[in-house]
């Protein structure tokens, strides 16, 4: 167990060979539901746990390998934890009262702001994998957070060009893009008061809308009581148009982009929420394939505008 530095894309590599074995467990038990080992009967709307088999762990073993100034490791310090959304079983994010999904907006701004100011924590990453197509074993609702001991270089990527964008401009590229999203208009799948979601004019992904504060908040302690309550809303509003449009429950990924918290300023950063949904249309996967995987470009068949239309047209009830 380790991280194995990448010398030719300059990222980590976290290594946990024993967790390929994880056991299988028994038809019909769920580790999440009330009651079950490490969660309590009652008493509790949302939980964090402890993942029970981390990647990275506050007190790691020293590396297995010994690296070198090329095949540099580090101990697999960090934390890995299950945030459950609600005790019910048969359900998932969309379905929760608002007042759960705001418990749940709550979870995750404590979960960031206390392991945030972990002194080896330098980056919070909170997210939810959703759908037996992604991989999930576990059906209850409940998403994860990987505190890692560095920033990952996806938001590293965001950090260097929001940063160059407002050294260029004085204006944060986040904000500049929610303005002309919001112009245009054509690709805005719903907004309130405080929030707005969007394709993307260069989305990855045929569904892949985003989601931001209107105001320039750089993580989800920067947000008022109202923009949290606001967030949660739309957060419904989204997950219940893809629903809707496709008549099933809506396998996802779903990642939570804030600032690192190694303790630097990061006044050009805008905190949003990213969704990957795999599918490119109803019972059709989109795949990462060669181009993408090897190459780093994105191939898009689709046009974003109309994939925009069908969501803004899907109900939100
Ligand atoms: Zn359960
Ligand atoms: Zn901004
Ligand atoms: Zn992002």
């Amino acid at each position: 167990m380790e991280l194995r530095w990448d010398p030719i894309m300059e990222q980590w590599v976290i290594v946990s060979g024993k967790r390929g074995d994880r056991p299988v467990l028994p038809q019909g038990y769920c580790p999440f539901c009330p009651g079950s080992k490490e969660v309590p009967k009652e008493g509790w709307t949302v939980l964090s746990l402890p993942n029970a088999f981390p990647a990275l762990r506050p007190d790691p073993p020293p590396p297995d390998v010994v690296g070198d100034r090329l095949y540099r490791s580090l101990p697999s310090k960090g934390v890995c934890e299950v945030l459950i959304y609600t005790p019910r079983h048969d359900a998932c994010l969309a379905d929760l009262s608002m007042a759960n999904i705001r418990a749940v907006v709550d979870l995750w701004t404590q979960r960031f702001e206390e392991l945030g100011a972990r002194d080896y924590v330098k980056y919070v990453f909170i997210f939810e994998n959703k759908g037996r197509i992604i991989g999930v074993t576990l059906d209850h609702p409940h998403g994860q957070l990987y505190a890692f001991p560095f920033v990952p270089s996806t938001i590293q990527k965001e950090l260097t060009s929001s940063r160059k964008y407002m050294k260029r401009t004085g204006s944060c590229l986040f904000c500049t893009i929610i303005e002309k999203e919001l112009k245009e208009r054509v690709r805005v799948v719903c907004e309130n008061d405080d929030f707005i979601c969007f394709l993307p004019y260069f989305t990855h992904w045929p569904y892949g809308v985003q989601v931001y504060p209107k105001r320039h908040a750089a993580a989800l302690t920067d947000l008022t009581d109202k923009e949290k309550t606001a967030f949660a809303s739309i957060l419904k509003i989204v997950l219940r148009k893809f629903e809707n449009l496709f008549g099933e429950s809506f396998p996802y990924m779903m990642v939570l982009h804030q600032r690192p918290t190694d303790g630097k300023p990061y006044p050009h950063y805008h905190f949003h929420v990213e969704f990957y949904p795999p599918y490119r249309e109803k019972g059709k996967i989109k795949y990462f394939a060669s181009v993408e995987s090897g190459s780093g470009a994105i191939t898009f068949d689709y046009s974003p505008e109309a994939k925009a239309e069908e969501l803004q047209n899907s109900s939100s009830t």
